[in-house]
């Protein structure tokens, strides 16, 4: 870690603004918990069937904050618990059978899946218009091609997280300089797709990226999303920048920290998200409202 006092802190703040993705996904829960409101009253009440395959920690984790997150806003949720031994076939059957069942709104199959399951071929299999986790070549084409539909809920949530940032602070992506680490599929690329659309140069890093200090020291904002423990030093940050730290690891000690040196960081930004409390709870949040966007969508009634 960089040092504090070998910093040179040139113009910094004194500490960046605090991106509370816990209050945020509150605000953004409650709201679409309101959107829910509205199907229920058109005896809509949205469906998310969730597969959940094989025992990885992390993705147990993960689906009881989803399913937990559906019981306060009102979703109703399915879960389906698969041995690892569970074949590609049957896992694509099971796919099939939420494509056509009318209750089913949203389809998450929860990744990483056991080795032996081709992982993109069970998300080509989502229906498109099901699909809440927006992984599927038909929702990335259109979020490519500048109609965004349903949107990865990781991306999604950090421009809401802008937002919400942008309107309290008079900030916006436009016209700045931004540096997304990371190419996923599921956060890199759509993310620099949707900062792409909100009129900002964006410049995507990655592994092959030489001078990754160098990129992210010109940059106004920058989405941290290549899972590498403190990969971003303090010390990169232009003063004034928006960073956000996607990433999140657990350390020796048991703490948890995201792909963002934060203390040293937060020195210099303008404005940082926190690991944990940052973009995490967003996700699950948007994931919310990708089911209601899904369930408004398929079944016609407005919520917005
Ligand atoms: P991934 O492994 O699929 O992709 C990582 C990307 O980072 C790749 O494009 C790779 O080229 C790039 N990368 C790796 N090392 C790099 C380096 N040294 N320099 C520059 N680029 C580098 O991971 P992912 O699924 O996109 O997730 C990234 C991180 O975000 C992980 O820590 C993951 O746990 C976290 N995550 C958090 C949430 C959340 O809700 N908070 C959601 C999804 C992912």
């Amino acid at each position: 870690m960089t040092a504090l006092a070998d910093m040179d802190l040139g113009a910094a703040r004194v500490f960046a603004v605090n991106l509370d993705g816990k209050a945020m996904a509150a605000l953004l829960r409650a709201e679409v918990k309101q959107q829910i409101g509205r199907l229920a009253v058109g005896g809509a009440t949205p469906g998310l069937a969730v597969a959940l395959v094989g025992d990885d920690p992390a993705s147990q984790v993960y689906v009881k904050g989803k399913v937990k997150a559906c019981e306060e806003v009102g979703i109703a949720s399915t879960l389906r618990k698969l041995p690892d031994t569970t074949t590609q076939d049957e896992l694509l059957g099971l796919v099939d059978a939420w494509n056509a069942d009318p209750a089913v709104d949203g389809i998450l199959v929860q990744l990483p899946l056991p080795k032996g399951i081709d992982q993109r071929a069970v998300i080509d299999r989502i229906a498109p218009t099901k699909d809440v986790d927006g992984f599927h070549p038909h929702n990335l084409g259109l979020l490519a091609s500048g109609r965004p539909g349903l949107v990865a809920c990781t991306p999604a949530g950090v421009m809401r997280m802008l937002s919400v940032y942008g309107k309290a602070y008079g900030w916006t992506p436009a016209g700045k300089r931004a540096v997304v680490i990371g190419r996923s599929i599921t956060v890199g690329r759509p993310m620099s797709l949707l900062l792409t659309n909100a009129d900002a140069t964006v410049t995507v890093c990655h592994s092959r990226t030489p001078d990754l200090a160098g990129r992210i020291g010109e940059a106004d904002l920058v989405v941290a999303a290549a899972g590498v423990p403190q990969l971003v030093k303090g010390a990169w940050i232009k003063v004034g920048a928006v960073v956000i730290d996607v990433g999140i690891h657990r350390m020796a000690d048991g703490g948890l920290c995201g792909d963002v040196e934060f203390d040293a960081a937060r020195l210099r930004a303008a404005a940082i998200s926190p690991v944990p409390g940052g973009v995490g709870p967003m996700t699950i949040a948007q994931l919310m409202r990708n089911c209601a966007l899904a369930a408004s969508a398929r079944r016609g009634i407005a919520i917005d």
